[in-house]
């Protein structure tokens, strides 16, 4: 494995704790009947998804090209 894959695999990997984390955020403001505050992060989930897939996408790449 070479710097640059683990570079990427590490952006990966920053990407889904953010996902834990806005998930975890938002049911705690479920259970807590924030809604507002729910659909926020809900929100923010979705381009963070969005931000992940692009980062598995570049990493797999990467992966393909180098053989690494
Ligand atoms: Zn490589």
């Amino acid at each position: 494995m070479c710097s640059t894959n683990r570079e990427l695999l590490k952006a990966v990997v920053a990407n889904l704790d953010e996902i834990t984390r806005l998930s975890k955020a938002q049911a705690e403001a479920r259970t807590k009947g924030e809604a507002a505050l729910a659909t926020q992060l809900d929100d923010q989930l979705d381009k963070t998804y969005a931000v992940k897939e692009r980062s598995v996408g570049a990493w797999q790449q990467h992966v393909r090209e180098h053989g690494c």
